[in-house]
């Protein structure tokens, strides 16, 4: 009904703690505690007291069913979840993406969780944060206008402006920015040539920020990244560049995890944050270490469904480090479930046994992917008001049946700190107690077209893969860099286990589409695009936009 309160109001009317306290509970010395007002800080790891010796904390990876477009409640779970275990006695701390500003005006909404389970100050955190984002964006824009000087000035590394990789970026969603052209006017205004801009969560510089174990691992990685290529078709680097150390300078403030709180007091890092279509859709690896060096179990969220982020953060951010999770959340919703039962959008809030039944296909192949990796995954359910007790009884049946443990979360509605997440919480605990044996999907030495036909196949349910002419010539050059030993980062439709957002459920018999492979050679992954997912998105035709201002106090109204 109409009383409900936005998330917005919900966030506006709890009370923060000062942020010193929440990090003298979480165990962090002030040493270590660089303070952005009141309940923002910035947590120096490398002057972190923690005991020498003791064992990291355990993870807990949310991810999720293939989600609707208004996102089926991963951060809100993470968010209930961890509050409902620090409620049952653990010492938990969260670690999650921050939010870009593009889909934020768009449409999806933040990505601080939502009703009585989000982390605070929600505006802040969805709007510019502790600027770690503009770093990034200016990094990567100090790269290319270094680049387009280094041409203009003599062009001494023979880099042929026909063969750039990297673009701009911005952290908006604006399609009229995806092709462009520079340096027109004139031999003093530059070579022209076509570029174009993705959005800053798609950077290699992001993922760099995400995957860096520390300060001096960043400056490798930087100087890795493989910007273009020669007139002789030499791929060239930051570091034949000689700019991987401006770029560290760039990032040196932002690498530090930002420490928030949740709604209940739980704390939590927010940092870092590239999409898991188009990127590998997981918050930084130092805030998922930090998290782990203080508390005993860290709640971490994948991006999208688990088809993407967890397959991801299992292929590629668990082969950097050691951060292999225990346990693993598949949030699933009734009304997501009738959606991909063939239920229409505005139709998913009547009860509809038969269309959930339909649906549950979708759940069960992410259920059977996340087994692939070792780990039996517990179902959480994200109650909506509209679920009928009919239908959240048969899902919970069908859990059973189906050989998981699952739980009805109300933790939107309850928060985490009440008890609208007990049962799950108690759940996960006896999950992370659970024997298993974590393994990748595939090796690293697999060559990167198997690598690929693997997850299609294996993930994703295809018959096989094809690849486009393009694709085809950049398998070839791939072999021949010698950078066929990377993982692979699939850039896919959030929506679809195939590489069209229409076809939902769990479709079988199709293939999927490979149209560019792009080597990231400082993220130390190679990018797949399928189908037609873009790297610079557009905004709808009513941007979320239009709903917002400030009120007369300097408050945000209409944020979410
Ligand atoms: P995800 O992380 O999967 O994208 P979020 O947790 O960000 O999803 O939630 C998306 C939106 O849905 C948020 O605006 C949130 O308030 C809303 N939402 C989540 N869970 C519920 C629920 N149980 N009932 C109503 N709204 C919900």
């Amino acid at each position: 009904g109409n009383n409900v309160p936005s998330d917005l109001e919900i966030a506006q009317r709890a009370v923060m703690k000062p942020i010193g306290e929440i990090a003298a509970a979480a165990g962090i010395n002030p040493e270590a505690l660089e303070l952005y007002g009141p309940y923002k800080a910035k947590i120096d790891p490398s002057k972190l007291n923690v005991a020498a010796g003791a064992a990291p904390g355990k993870v807990v990876l949310v991810s999720a069913m293939s989600p609707t477009p208004a996102g089926e409640g991963k951060s809100t779970t993470t968010v209930g979840l961890a509050d409902s275990l620090a409620r049952a006695g653990h010492q938990v701390m969260i670690a999650l993406r921050e939010p870009s500003l593009g889909p934020i005006l768009g449409m999806k909404g933040g990505a601080t969780g939502g009703g009585y389970s989000q982390v605070l100050p929600m505006d802040q955190i969805n709007l510019h944060f502790t600027g770690d984002f503009h770093a990034i964006t200016s990094a990567n824009n100090a790269l290319m206008a270094l680049v387009d000087n280094h041409i203009f000035q003599g062009n001494e590394l023979n880099i042929d402006p026909r063969r750039m990789t990297f673009k701009r970026v911005l952290d908006m969603n604006d399609r009229s920015l995806r092709e462009v052209v520079i340096g027109l006017g004139g031999p003093a205004q530059g070579i022209p040539r076509q570029d174009g801009f993705d959005i800053t969560v798609a950077s290699e510089i992001m993922a760099v920020f995400c995957l860096a174990t520390d300060l001096n691992d960043l400056r490798e990685r930087l100087g890795r990244i493989t910007f273009g290529y020669t007139y002789d078709r030499q791929p060239v680097t930051v570091a034949h560049l000689g700019v991987q150390g401006a770029l560290t300078m760039l990032l040196k403030d932002a690498i530090k995890p930002n420490l928030v709180q949740t709604i209940a007091g739980t704390p939590a890092l927010v940092h870092g944050g590239p999409f898991a279509n188009i990127a590998h859709g997981c918050n930084s690896l130092i805030a998922t270490q930090t998290a782990r060096s203080l508390a005993d179990i860290v709640v971490t969220e994948a991006g999208f469904g688990a088809d993407l982020g967890a397959e991801k953060y299992m292929d590629i951010k668990a082969r950097i480090a050691d951060v292999a999770p225990s346990a693993v959340v598949l949030v699933a919703t009734v009304r997501a479930l009738k959606m991909h039962g063939g239920v229409a959008k505005d139709r998913l809030k009547e009860p509809n046994v038969e269309a959930l039944a339909a649906g549950v296909a979708n759940l069960q192949r992410h259920i059977r992917n996340v087994e692939k990796f070792g780990i039996v995954p517990v179902v959480a359910v994200n109650k909506f008001a509209t679920d009928t007790a009919e239908e959240l009884d048969w899902l919970l049946e069908w859990c059973a049946a189906e050989g998981v443990q699952a739980a009805v979360a109300d933790v939107w509605g309850r928060g985490g700190g009440g008890d609208g997440g007990d049962e799950l919480a108690a759940k996960v605990a006896v999950a992370l107690d659970a024997p298993h044996a974590f393994r990748h999907l595939y090796p690293l030495d697999m060559s990167v077209e198997d690598k690929i036909r693997t997850i299609v196949q294996e993930v994703y349910g295809a018959d096989g893969v094809d690849f486009s002419v393009p694709a085809l010539k950049r398998l070839a050059e791939i072999e021949k860099n010698g950078w066929s030993g990377m993982p692979v980062c699939m850039a896919k439709t959030q929506y679809s286990f195939t590489d069209d957002a229409t076809r939902l459920g769990a479709p079988k018999g199709f293939t999927v589409h490979v149209r560019d492979l792009i080597p990231k050679t400082g993220a130390g992954f190679i990018v797949a695009l399928t189908g037609a997912v873009m790297t610079m998105p557009g905004l709808p035709k009513v941007p979320a936009a239009m709903r917002m201002d400030v009120d007369d106090a300097g408050n945000p109204v209409g944020l979410f």
